[in-house]
């Protein structure tokens, strides 16, 4: 054997032994990465009653399989497996919130480094919320699309996010890309879509801070217009959110297939017998609330603006109710950003506060939003082949909805966040 052959030979016989002395055990783990659940209470599916003591398999990112039950890694033939105990705790898929604005900033002169840096500790605070999964309805730049990317990748801790990027709107809208007559506006919807947006969020009205959204206010677009957004949307398989107050500019988009509504403030029962119809989701992001409400006691509106505001916190309630008691599809979306992050939970509370059975605001905010998002094939529940997006709260959200702030345990696609 020559000086060569020898060499590829020690070569060899390293590489075999480092294989078999710790290659051996850590292959299996590898292959079979296998965790098993706990779970004293689980709602597996909301709008379903929950089921009691209940192990779910998880292999890897995804769940394999849910067994009545405490099962053991023994049992199963899989005495590797690592057991998460729930066994004190109400167990259930993670939460979804199908409106948020994770960079978005006040100000004029926004730096992309600025919201990049708040974006990453807003998502942070989503997640340890318990929240697994969000739509983010509009931002500037592309920041968001690289935030979202990163936390894809695992290198940024977060929801998991459907992104729109910058909203399209008439004129010139506040922080979007303008759509004027329908060339610009394909033109708009296209770069938007080759910037990487999962989604497209239009103006169909304008900001809820101006009096052009008040009850009477028009819809922005001419027909041309929407009909090229939506063209273009469609053709490329993308679902279109339009931002909408007044009464009449959501019955308008309406008739070019819009996925859902936001906020929907004034909308009458035509424009939700037409959503009804259509299968077309509500948001109504009543979290917002909050904000106007301490505005207001605060002293801090006047006048026509105070009118204006009094006006659709009056309305806004209503029109939600009428919504939901047709059985209008409705998911939750806090308009984090508008509001605080890290508090996406408020809109569940807000809306069993209004007259919304707990277990229908959980349903919002899983099985509808993955239902919105059409991705039911992987969201939404705790169910064999879905991703493993789990989470845990001390107390039983289905008699007290404020126990959802409670929440103990985040699991995203089988990798825990948080465990108390
Ligand atoms: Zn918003």
């Amino acid at each position: 054997m020559g000086r060569t052959g020898l060499f590829w030979l020690i070569l060899l016989v390293m590489a075999s032994w480092a294989g078999l002395s710790h290659a051996t055990p850590k292959k299996q783990e590898v292959v079979k990465n296998i965790t098993l659940v706990h779970a004293g209470v689980l709602l597996a599916v909301p709008g379903q009653p929950p089921l009691m003591e209940q192990t779910i398999v998880i292999e890897g990112r995804k769940i394999r399989e849910i067994r009545p039950g405490y099962i053991t890694g023994a049992d199963l033939m899989m005495p590797y497996a690592k057991i998460i105990d729930l066994k004190d705790e109400f167990v259930m898929p993670g939460l979804m919130d199908m409106h948020v604005h994770l960079t978005l900033m006040k100000g004029d002169d926004i730096k992309a480094d600025d919201m990049a840096l708040e974006g990453v500790i807003n998502a942070r605070k989503t997640l340890m919320a318990g929240f697994t999964t969000v739509r983010d309805l509009g931002a500037r730049g592309n920041v968001i699309f690289k935030l979202r990317d990163r936390i894809s990748e695992g290198q940024i801790d977060g929801p998991r996010i459907f992104a729109a990027g910058q909203i399209i709107g008439v004129g010139r809208p506040d922080g979007g890309m303008e759509c004027n007559g329908p060339e610009s506006c394909r033109r708009t919807t296209r770069s938007l879509i080759s910037s990487g947006a999962d989604w497209i969020k239009i103006y169909a009205s304008c900001s809820g801070s101006k009096f052009c959204s008040d009850q009477d206010g028009a819809p922005m677009f001419f027909e041309d217009e929407i009909e090229a957004v939506i063209g273009v949307a469609k053709k490329y398989g993308i679902k279109v959110a339009a931002h909408s107050h007044p009464r009449d500019s959501a019955l308008f988009v309406l008739k070019y297939g819009v996925s859902s509504i936001e906020h929907g403030s004034f909308m009458n029962d035509k424009a939700l017998k037409a959503m009804k119809k259509q299968g077309v989701y509500f948001v109504p992001t009543l979290s917002v609330h909050d904000m106007l409400e301490k505005l207001k006691s605060d002293g801090k509106v006047k006048g026509r603006m105070l009118a204006h505001n009094d006006a659709f916190l009056k309305i806004h309630p209503q029109t939600i109710m009428r919504a939901y008691r047709k059985g209008v599809k409705m998911a939750t979306g806090s308009d984090a950003g508008i509001v605080p992050h890290g508090k996406n939970y408020r809109e569940l509370e807000r809306f069993v506060d209004l007259g919304i059975s707990p277990m229908d605001a959980l349903k919002m905010a899983t099985v509808n939003g993955a239902d919105l998002l059409g991705r039911t094939q992987e969201l939404g529940t705790v169910a064999a082949g879905k991703f493993a997006d789990i989470i845990a709260l001390s107390a039983d959200p289905l008699q007290d909805i404020y126990n959802i702030e409670k929440i103990v345990f985040v699991m995203k696609e089988g990798k825990i966040y948080k465990k108390e």
